[in-house]
């Protein structure tokens, strides 16, 4: 693929920005990553679909990403077209009680437009860092809750480019997934279905989880939340602490001290420090406990 033919002839077609050869480490929470060969950020609904039919008509593979807090890329970088949904598509609007979400707000800020609005049910959220797309696609949860207990609706855009209203059922919301990934769907906006209170009481709600995360999470080092899903009935947190993986390092990579589902990035952390330090937990946590824990994170590029 030719990067400056793709970067001109994609540019003649999208109002949005074109990057090409974009380190990686700019756009995940972890900061690591090598680059995208293209990274592509829409103005709108129009730049995704024409990105869509370039892609399909020049076999280019297209991976979309929200705010890049749940994304591990490996160290070669992404081959192909990465389309950022953030800014184009980050309004948060009020509609009676619901509040209406594009796919690149970020979700503590629709918490707190929804405590000014004085409306209730997205407190638990306030402060998982995720746009509406990750949180929606994710099923994005935390203190007991999760998105599919407060999403009304979804609009999406097909692989064929056309839209579609989903209503909570038809997004298919399972544990930390939904069908939206499966079927290839791009999250375009979403409606939230809250209650009526005050918005004093609110706005403690969502200071509350915050306080509780900064407590419990290490904040002040990069990351991407919880590496393994909780396997049924279990918290792999607590696993990975019993297998001695508290403090375990490769490189600039280490399980945080404060939380074991954590990996900490210390400053330089690769991908290959990461993967290296997951396969070592998995082995530890098999060894003893005869449970083979899953990534919730997603492993992306080369
Ligand atoms: C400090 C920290 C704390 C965290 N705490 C929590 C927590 O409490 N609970 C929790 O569930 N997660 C948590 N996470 C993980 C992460 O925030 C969630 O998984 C989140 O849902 C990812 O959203 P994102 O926008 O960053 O998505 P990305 O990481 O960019 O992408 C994740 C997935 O979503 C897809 N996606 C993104 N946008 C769209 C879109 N518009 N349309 C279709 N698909 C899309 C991507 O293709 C990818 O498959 C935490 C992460 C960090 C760094």
């Amino acid at each position: 693929m030719d990067l400056r033919e793709v970067e001109h002839d994609l540019g003649s077609l999208i109002d949005g920005n074109i990057l090409t050869m974009e380190s990686m480490k700019k756009h995940t929470s972890w900061r690591i990553g090598g680059p995208a060969d293209i990274m592509v950020i829409p103005a709108g609904v129009e730049d995704i679909r024409q990105c869509l039919r370039f892609a399909r008509e020049r076999e280019i593979p297209l991976l979309i990403m929200g705010n890049g807090s749940n994304l591990l890329v490996k160290d070669k970088g992404i081959r192909g077209i990465v389309l950022k949904i953030s800014q184009g598509f980050n309004q948060i609007g009020v509609r009676g009680n619901d509040i209406v979400a594009g796919a690149g707000a970020l979700v503590p800020l629709v918490a707190k437009r929804a405590a000014e609005a004085g409306l209730s049910g997205l407190e638990f959220a306030a402060g998982i860092p995720a746009s509406v797309g990750g949180a929606i696609s994710m099923n994005a949860g935390a203190h007991g809750k999760c998105i599919e207990e407060v999403v009304r609706r979804a609009t999406v855009l097909t692989p064929e480019g056309l839209i579609a209203d989903l209503n909570k059922e038809e997004i298919g919301f399972r544990y930390r997934d939904s069908s939206i990934r499966e079927k290839g769907l791009i999250v375009l906006r979403a409606v939230f279905a809250l209650e009526p209170g005050d918005p004093a009481d609110i706005r403690t709600r969502n200071e509350t989880n915050l306080v509780k995360r900064r407590n419990s999470q290490p904040l002040e080092y990069p990351s991407a939340g919880s590496v393994f899903a909780n396997p049924p009935g279990q918290w792999a947190g607590w696993l990975i602490e019993q297998v001695g993986g508290k403090g375990m390092r490769v490189g600039d990579a280490m399980v945080s001290e404060k939380h074991a589902n954590f990996i900490v990035n210390l400053g330089e952390a690769t991908a290959s420090d990461i993967l290296k330090l997951v396969e070592r937990i998995k082995r530890l946590v098999l060894e003893k406990f005869n449970i083979d824990l899953k990534l919730e994170i997603q492993v992306v590029g080369e």
